[in-house]
């Protein structure tokens, strides 16, 4: 039998895995794993998955599941290490191909090599706006500044179209069953919903779809969205896309396309056009992961000539020696009792809800880096337990830059945490918000 290993692209839309899975015919057993070494403790000892991200997942999974079942199909839930899955699954019933997207992380491609020295994988590049046989320059060879990769891509570049047409009567259900899981296997400790939460995320690409026709259409909040993004407050400065992105429940190109309609229907204007600008951000910090592969989780990031701190494949894997008074620093950051209000009430914000604005995580990165001089790894590390919309590439990609380690001329992008509190929550309705409840910790 073939199998459709579902990873960060959980959709039947705009799937170009799906589509040369479904092309091939034959036996075909659509399968997600939770990875096991994706969820436990990392040597900070900070779980990666915290319970709003799983959860997330989880009713993405659910929605898919769904979706499957619609075309015959069971989705096979499964946790544990990839390899030995894969391995149990071989001896339940033989594999003939594995097709899955291809993984440009360098945590991923390890991890998709390691399958594909056992295994025939078919892996195809997904979740960009622009592919990277698009690339106008090699993929190797990415510019150092977003400004020349962005500009060369919009002169010479034409977005893909959305992929369609998937023949489903080639193939039929794998006949083999495994245990399904629940929820509850994943062992991951419940945490309570806040009534605070900018919006109750729910995963999965009904949910996804919703979303952008209430941004786009019920509300056109579209057309203001350049003027609304830096903000704190509510459901609509921004799209929230981000979580259905991180999970690939909707994909760029199909956000793209919907921008286009929407366009035409109601005129462009800069706020339409720079929803398209932050999503060519979103890419550029994938080629840049692509081309650097684990430099990117190195402490002195891109500019390192050579690793001093011993990192392997992740800033997981690092040693480091920690004093008591830097884990003091950082426990007080994750917790939101640093003493700067504006820090502390986004840093309430993602620890009780698994979200923080754009805004909040320049200004909480530059002052964990400039002002607390802890190491930015910490950082992104707790970012990738709490936020529901973590995106290895996007995270690191934004805290090397803030921390002044990325490719960017400019070394020091240290936040004056005191004059964006006021330029941006000048009546402190935010701090009001994540100040002035009682303090829960942990
Ligand atoms: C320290 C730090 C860590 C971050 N970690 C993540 C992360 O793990 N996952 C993640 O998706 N984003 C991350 N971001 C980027 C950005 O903050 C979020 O993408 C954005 O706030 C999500 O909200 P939205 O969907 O409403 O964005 P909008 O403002 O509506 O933008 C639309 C989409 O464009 C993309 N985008 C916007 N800004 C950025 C950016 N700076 N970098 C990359 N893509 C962008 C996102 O996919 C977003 O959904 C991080 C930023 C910082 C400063």
């Amino acid at each position: 039998m073939n199998i459709i290993w579902f990873q960060n692209d959980l959709r039947l839309n705009d799937n170009p895995v799906l589509k040369e899975a479904l092309a091939n015919g034959g036996e075909l057993l659509p399968l997600y794993i939770f990875n096991e070494d994706q969820i436990d403790e990392n040597q900070f000892g900070i779980g990666r998955m915290g319970y709003f991200r799983a959860r997330f997942i989880w009713e993405s999974l659910m929605d898919l599941k769904a979706q499957l079942k619609n075309e015959g199909f069971e989705l096979q839930i499964l946790k544990g290490k990839v390899s030995a899955i894969f391995d149990q699954i071989n001896e339940a019933k033989a594999i003939n191909t594995i097709f899955t997207s291809k993984a440009s992380d360098p945590e991923g491609l390890k991890l998709e090599n390691k399958i594909a020295a056992k295994y025939k994988l078919q892996s195809y590049w997904n979740n960009t706006l622009i592919d990277i046989d698009q690339l106008p320059f090699s993929p190797q060879n990415i510019p150092n500044i977003f400004t020349q990769f962005r500009k060369q891509i919009e002169k010479r570049v034409q977005v893909k179209e959305l992929v369609t047409d998937y023949d489903w009567t080639k193939s039929t259900m794998a006949n083999v069953t495994f245990k399904s899981m629940g929820f509850e296997d994943l062992n991951i400790e419940l945490e309570e919903n806040d009534s605070r939460s900018v919006l109750p995320f729910k995963g999965g690409s009904t949910a996804a779809t919703e979303r952008l026709e209430h941004y786009f259409w019920k509300t056109k909040k579209l057309s203001f969205y350049k003027k609304t993004r830096n903000g704190l407050v509510g459901a609509d400065y921004s799209s929230k896309f981000s979580p259905w992105l991180a999970t690939g429940s909707i994909s760029a190109k199909e956000i793209y396309y919907e921008v286009k309609r929407y366009e035409d229907e109601h005129g462009s204007n800069s706020s339409t056009y720079w929803l398209i600008f932050e999503l060519y951000w979103r890419d550029y910090f994938r080629y840049i992961s692509n081309m650097y592969g684990s430099k990117i989780f190195w402490k002195e990031g891109l500019k390192a000539v050579e690793d001093k701190t011993n990192s392997k494949d992740g800033f997981w894997s690092s040693e480091m020696k920690v004093s008591s008074q830097q884990q003091n620093l950082f426990h007080k950051w994750c917790n939101g009792i640093t003493g700067d209000d504006f820090v502390d009430a986004n840093m309430r914000e993602l620890k009780y809800t698994g979200w923080m604005s754009n805004r909040g995580r320049q200004n909480v990165a530059s002052y964990l880096v400039h002002d607390l001089h802890l190491d930015w790894r910490w950082g992104a590390a707790w970012f990738e337990n709490r936020l529901i919309d973590f995106d290895v590439h996007s995270n690191t990609g934004n805290w090397i830059y803030v921390a002044g380690v990325g490719n960017d001329p400019r070394p020091n992008r240290k936040f004056n945490t005191k004059l964006q509190a006021e330029r941006y929550d000048q009546k402190r309705k935010f701090r009001q918000i994540w100040l002035e409840e009682s303090l829960k910790l942990f």
